[in-house]
C-alpha cells in the first residue's frame, strides 16, 4: 500500500506516525510545501514575545529525525498542486529546484491546513504586515521586531492568535493595539463574558479598538470604519483563517462554500480513497449536528488516528467537535467548550444561563483566584455550552464541562460530580459543582434569575434592593438599587411590601439567592441578579473604558 500525504504538520504529520505504527510495509509518502514538519504552531506567539527562547524547540520533529523514527519518505518545499482522482496520482512542485512531477497513489489523505486570510485592500502587503502561521513567518515576525524596533503595532482581529500576539508583542515591547469588527474580543466567548478579559487586557497596558474594522494599512498605520486612525509602526493580520484547498478546486474532490472539504464521519471524501482531516475540512459540530470548521490542534490530532486507522482497513468515526479552547490573556485564562449563548441563540434554541463567581480553591486556603463561569443549558438540562475566565484551574473547569457534555452528562450531573478536593486546589463545593447546583435551582424552579442585560428594562413599580452590607452598597451600586442588607431583611419586612416584585442584587448571586429564597418562602414575588454587582460593575467598567477609547480617538483629530 502507498499512502500519500499532503500536509506535514498536525493532521499530515500526525497520520503518517498512526499509520507506521499499525503497518510497517506501508510506503508512505508526505508532502509539505514549506520548509518544516511536525512543528509548534502553537507556541509560534510565544517565541515572538521570548517565552521560547530555543529555535529548535518548536521543531517537534525534523524531515531527518521524522524519517529516522518513522521511515517516511518526507518530502519539503514540495507542493501538491494538483489533485487526480481518477488516475490516482497528484502533482507535485519542488520549490527546490522548480521541477513538476507526478506521483501515484493507493490512499491519499489530504491535510493542507488553512491559511490566514490577507484581505485584498490598500497597503496589506506592505512590509511591515504580517500574518502568522509559520516558523517562516514567526522569524520574520521576530526579525522585524528586533532590527526595525518598530515602537507601535496594530493588531488586527481578536481572536486566539491575536490576542496571544497582542500579549506577546506587548512583552516584546510594543505598544499594542488590538483592532476587533466585533464588539469583543474572542469569538468563542459572550460579551458578557468579555468585560473582564478586556479589563485585563487594558490593565497590561494593551489598547482595544472594538467594533471597528480595517479600512486601509498605511505605512505609520491603520485607518478603521468610521475614520480612525490608529498609529502602527507594524501590523498583525489575524482576522481568520481559510482552508487551503485551491489545488483541489478541478479534481471533482467536493468542497463546501468556502473552501472547506467536505468529509464523512470516517473522514473520507467524496472521492474513492481519498480523505482530509484538519483546518481543512468540515465538521460536524458535536451539540448541533450541523457541518462547521473548527480549526483546532485536538480535533485534527484525533482525526489524524482516525484516519490513520480507517486507511489500514478499520472503519471509525470521528464524532464531531465541541470546540473546546483555552488561551492565555497575560496571567488570565480564558476558555470555552460547546456553543455561544450568541450562537444558541442564532439557532433558535431554547436555553438557560447562569453565571456564577466561585474561588478556584478553598477561600481560607492562601493564593485562591476568583473564577467566573457561564453555564449555558437547555431546559431539559443538557449542556450547551461553558465559558470560564479566571486565573487558576480555569483548564482544569472546562475540560471538566467539555467531559460531561461529550458524555451527554446533564446539569444535575455537573451537580453530583465527585471532584478531587483538599483546601489548596479547590472547595468542598466545585466551581462546578456549583454551576451545576445554581442551574438545577434555576430548572427546578427555585430561583428566578435576571441578567445585567435586563436592568433597563426592570418595571419601575418593582423594589429593586442590594442586599450587601452598607459598607460594600456604600462603595458602589446599581443606580436605584436600596440596601436592605441580607442579614437585616427578616427585621426589615415591613419596608418591603408583599405586592411588589422584586429584583435583588448582592455581590455575586450567592447572598441573593438566600436573600431571594428568605423571601420567596415568605410569599414574595423574587428575581436574583445572575453574577450580582461584581458582573455590573465589569459591564459598566467596559462601558466606561470605550467612551474613554473612543474620546481619544477623537482627541487626535479622528472623528469615531
Ligand atoms: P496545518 O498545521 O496548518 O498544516 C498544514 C500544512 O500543509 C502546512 O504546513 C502547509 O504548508 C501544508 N500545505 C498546504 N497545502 C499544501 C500543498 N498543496 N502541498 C503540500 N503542503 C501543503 N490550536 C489549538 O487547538 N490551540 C492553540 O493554542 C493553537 N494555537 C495556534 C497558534 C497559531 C499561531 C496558529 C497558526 C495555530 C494555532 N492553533 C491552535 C491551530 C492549530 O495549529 C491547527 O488547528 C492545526 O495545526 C491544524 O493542523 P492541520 O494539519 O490541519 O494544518
Amino acid at each position: 500500500m502507498k499512502v500519500v500525504i499532503v500536509g506535514g504538520v498536525a493532521g499530515g504529520a500526525g497520520a503518517a506516525a498512526r499509520l507506521r505504527r499499525n503497518n510497517e510495509s506501508a510506503q508512505i509518502v508526505l508532502f509539505e510545501k514549506g520548509e518544516y514538519i511536525s512543528f509548534a504552531n502553537c507556541g509560534l506567539p510565544y517565541y515572538v514575545g521570548g517565552a521560547i527562547t530555543d529555535k529548535a524547540a518548536l521543531q517537534l520533529q525534523t524531515p531527518a529525525s521524522f524519517h529516522a523514527r518513522f521511515n517516511v519518505d518526507v518530502r519539503v518545499q514540495s507542493e501538491v498542486v494538483k489533485v487526480d482522482p481518477r488516475e490516482k496520482t497528484v502533482l507535485v512542485k519542488n520549490h527546490a529546484n522548480g521541477t513538476e512531477y507526478t506521483e501515484s497513489y493507493d490512499k491519499l489523505i489530504l491535510s493542507p491546513g488553512a491559511a490566514p486570510i490577507r484581505p485584498a485592500m490598500e497597503g496589506a502587503d506592505g512590509e511591515q504586515v504580517f500574518t502568522l502561521r509559520n516558523i517562516p513567518d514567526t522569524y520574520r515576525i521576530k526579525e522585524y521586531v528586533e532590527q526595525r524596533r518598530p515602537k507601535t503595532c496594530a493588531v488586527i482581529g481578536g481572536g486566539f492568535i491575536g490576542v496571544e500576539m497582542a500579549e506577546n508583542l506587548k512583552e516584546a515591547g510594543l505598544d499594542v493595539t488590538i483592532v476587533e469588527a466585533q464588539d469583543h474580543l474572542f469569538a468563542n466567548i459572550d460579551t458578557d463574558m468579555s468585560y473582564d478579559i478586556h479589563g485585563h487586557l487594558r490593565a497590561k497596558g494593551v489598547k482595544l479598538c472594538l467594533g471597528h474594522m480595517l479600512e486601509s494599512i498605511r505605512p505609520d498605520g491603520v485607518m478603521v470604519s468610521g475614520g480612525a486612525f490608529i498609529p502602527a509602526e507594524m501590523v498583525l493580520l489575524s482576522i481568520g483563517v481559510r482552508p487551503e484547498t485551491a489545488f483541489l478546486a478541478d479534481s471533482g474532490i467536493e468542497l463546501g462554500k468556502r473552501g472547506e472539504i467536505l468529509v464523512d464521519e470516517y473522514m473520507q471524501t467524496n472521492e474513492p480513497d481519498v480523505y482530509a482531516v484538519g483546518d481543512a475540512i468540515s465538521v460536524e459540530n458535536f451539540v448541533t449536528g450541523e457541518h462547521v470548521v473548527i480549526p483546532l490542534a485536538g480535533p485534527a490530532n484525533k482525526q489524524a488516528r482516525i484516519v490513520a486507522d480507517n486507511v489500514c482497513g478499520k472503519r471509525e468515526a470521528y464524532n464531531g467537535s465541541q470546540g473546546t479552547a483555552v488561551a492565555k490573556v497575560f496571567d488570565m485564562t480564558v476558555a470555552s467548550t460547546g456553543l455561544t449563548e450568541a450562537q444558541v441563540q442564532k439557532l433558535g434554541l431554547p436555553y438557560h444561563k447562569t453565571f456564577t463567581f466561585s474561588q478556584s480553591h478553598a477561600s481560607y486556603y492562601p493564593g485562591g483566584k476568583p473564577l467566573f463561569l457561564k453555564l449555558i443549558y437547555s431546559p431539559e438540562g443538557e449542556i450547551l455550552g461553558a465559558q470560564i475566565t479566571g486565573y487558576d484551574g480555569v483548564d482544569k473547569r472546562i475540560d471538566v464541562i467539555a467531559t460531561a457534555q461529550r458524555a451527554g452528562l446533564t446539569v444535575w450531573d455537573l451537580a453530583e460530580l465527585e471532584l478531587s478536593y483538599a483546601p489548596p486546589y479547590s472547595s468542598a463545593k466545585d466551581p462546578v459543582n456549583m454551576a451545576g447546583f445554581v442551574a438545577c435551582n434555576v430548572l427546578e424552579g427555585r430561583t428566578d434569575p435576571f441578567f445585567v442585560e435586563d436592568l433597563s428594562t426592570l418595571s419601575e413599580d418593582a423594589l429593586w434592593l442590594d442586599i450587601r452590607t452598607g459598607g460594600e452598597y456604600e462603595r458602589g451600586t446599581i443606580p436605584g438599587f436600596v440596601n436592605i442588607p441580607l442579614d437585616d431583611i427578616r427585621q426589615s419586612l415591613d419596608r418591603i411590601p408583599k405586592e411588589k416584585e422584586l429584583y435583588i442584587t448582592c455581590q455575586v448571586g450567592l447572598r441573593g439567592y438566600v436573600g431571594e429564597r428568605i423571601l420567596k418562602n415568605l410569599g414574595y414575588k423574587v428575581h436574583n441578579l445572575s453574577g450580582g454587582y461584581r458582573h455590573y460593575a465589569a459591564f459598566k467598567a467596559d462601558q466606561e473604558a470605550r467612551a474613554h477609547e473612543s474620546v481619544s480617538r477623537a482627541e487626535c483629530g479622528m472623528e469615531d
